[in-house]
């Protein structure tokens, strides 16, 4: 059973150009033990997503108008977060799933003592006593890589650098032992060195603690590193998702082909030169009818202007593999033939 199962997924939005479908209609599961990464250009849905399943949308204008989200409550039961109440959520946030955003200092108050924070949510969340917490959030803050913690742990976040803020963020989400993780651009702020050192602590832990994590980012070079399988977002829905390896040698929808020639590589030759996908995002308010990738697509025929295309099975060994368009031979040397043609 998955830990967690996404299911046809709707977040709108009411605003003055009229309804922004910010999400329409995604699934994905996340089993425990897995990373799963969405991935997407900013604007595509995925960090809309990843505020859905802690709903955390604000409401107005913003609502979940349809769809499930079942989570794995406990051994064999399920619950619909879509449908849980307040009190249900403010239980479940934190406690069972946790989140770390890309700025820390989102979830970190500049005010207070690294100590009071991360002591008051074993208070809240655990029931602990004062004593009681201070120790575990010492040993949680050693086990995210935070030297002298005994001494840090009074800091104000503001003594710290970026990366040793990421790095008290990340033992704030996983001081309740949750069982997802959602972490969302969680490197983007930091430099190239700290961003490496951060992804290593999220597998570090996600590997030790057996989480499942679901991995949000619009660069596909640290899905390739931390993700088992990825869902591929464009303007509001998963166009892709399958087993990384998959994702990566046999892309089958033009937009993650795109993405994909547009990962510097460090054994590309002198020379050579990164591939950009041509245009921009469409506006959530306007999108272009049929599939919303077309303006910007050099597989489009006629029907992509007229139909979204149904989800289908891509059949190979290396695990479930599905694709959302119209085109059926579209693969990485077709893609690459049309370019220089
Ligand atoms: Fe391109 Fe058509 Fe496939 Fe959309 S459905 S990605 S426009 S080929």
């Amino acid at each position: 059973m998955a830990l967690l199962e996404v299911r046809g997924l709707k977040t709108h939005f009411s605003t003055e150009d009229g309804t922004v479908r910010a999400v329409d209609g995604v699934s994905f599961h996340v089993d425990r033990g897995e990373v799963l990464g969405i991935v997407g250009e900013s604007g595509s849905g995925k960090s809309v997503t990843s505020l859905s399943l802690l709903r955390l949308i604000p409401d107005p204008p913003g609502k979940i108008v349809g769809g499930e989200m079942l989570f794995e409550s406990s051994p064999g039961k399920k619950e619909d977060l879509a449908r849980a109440t307040e009190a249900r959520m403010q239980k479940v946030r934190g406690d069972r799933i946790a989140m770390i955003f890309q700025d820390p200092m989102t979830s970190l108050n500049p005010y207070l003592r690294v100590s009071e924070q991360l002591v008051e949510v074993l208070e809240l969340h655990k029931k602990m006593a004062r004593s009681e917490a201070r120790k575990k959030a010492i040993e949680m803050l050693r086990a995210v890589g935070i030297p002298a913690p005994e001494l840090r742990i009074d800091d104000h976040p503001h003594q710290l650098s970026g990366g040793m803020r990421q790095r008290v963020m990340i033992a704030m989400a996983l001081l309740c032992e949750p069982d997802l993780l959602i972490a969302d651009e969680p490197t983007t702020a930091l430099d190239v060195t700290v961003q490496a050192q951060i992804l290593e602590l999220i597998q570090d832990r996600q590997k030790a603690l057996g989480l499942g994590v679901i991995l949000i980012t619009h660069d596909l070079g640290v899905i390739a590193k931390m993700a088992d399988r990825v869902a591929v977002m464009y303007a509001g829905r998963v166009v892709e998702e399958g087993p990384v390896d998959v994702i990566f040698d046999d892309p089958r929808h033009p937009y993650t082909i795109g993405l994909k020639s547009s990962i510097p590589r460090l054994d590309a030759g002198r020379g050579s030169s990164l591939v950009p996908i041509p245009g921009m995002p469409p506006s959530m308010a306007r999108l272009p009818p049929g599939c919303p990738f077309h303006p910007r697509c050099g597989f489009a025929v006629a029907r992509c202007k007229e139909s979204y295309p149904e989800e289908r099975e891509i059949p190979g060994p290396g695990g479930r593999h599905l694709v959302r368009c119209h085109v059926d031979d579209v693969t990485p040397a077709h893609a690459a033939r049309a370019e220089a043609s």
